[in-house]
């Protein structure tokens, strides 16, 4: 395993390197001194998109939802929760595809919430349709 890995500030978003064995730990972003984990979903907009999933080395499950969506709304809290179980191996984030429309058009977003798992990347899963903490979680890490 690689002793260092890149992990993308969920508030300045600048690229940190952090050591492996630190992921778990405190660790803060050496720009902004923001915390770089807090047990909950980052909200991205296109911008902060392109750069987390640009640079990240850990996966970056993306919820696609908009406020308008009801079964969204309800899977909120899950998602938060999963939040709490996944990271530090995983970045959650939320992208809300009614004010970044285009982004949902160019990853084909046609129902929400749809689930988007990232690696170095590029899509390696997705699922449609609300789940519950442990379906995430679960689904999450069965994609390997
Ligand atoms: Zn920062």
């Amino acid at each position: 395993m690689a002793e260092a890995v890149i992990v993308v500030c969920p508030h300045c978003h600048t690229p940190n390197r952090l050591p492996v064995k630190r992921l778990g730990e405190a660790a803060v972003c050496g720009k902004c001194k923001s915390p770089m984990f807090h047990g909950e979903p980052l909200e991205l907009d296109a911008d902060s998109f392109e750069r987390h999933l640009g640079r990240s080395d850990i996966p970056v499950l993306v919820d696609f939802w908009a406020p308008w969506c009801g079964p969204c709304r309800s899977m909120a809290p899950a998602f938060a929760q999963a939040a709490r179980q996944l990271e530090p191996e995983y970045r959650l984030a939320k992208l809300n595809t009614e004010a970044e429309q285009a982004l949902a058009a160019r990853f084909g977003i046609r129902s929400i919430p749809t689930l988007v798992l990232f690696r170095g990347g590029r899509e390696i899963a997705r699922q449609s349709g609300a789940m519950d903490t442990a379906g995430i979680v679960g689904w999450a890490r069965r994609q390997g």
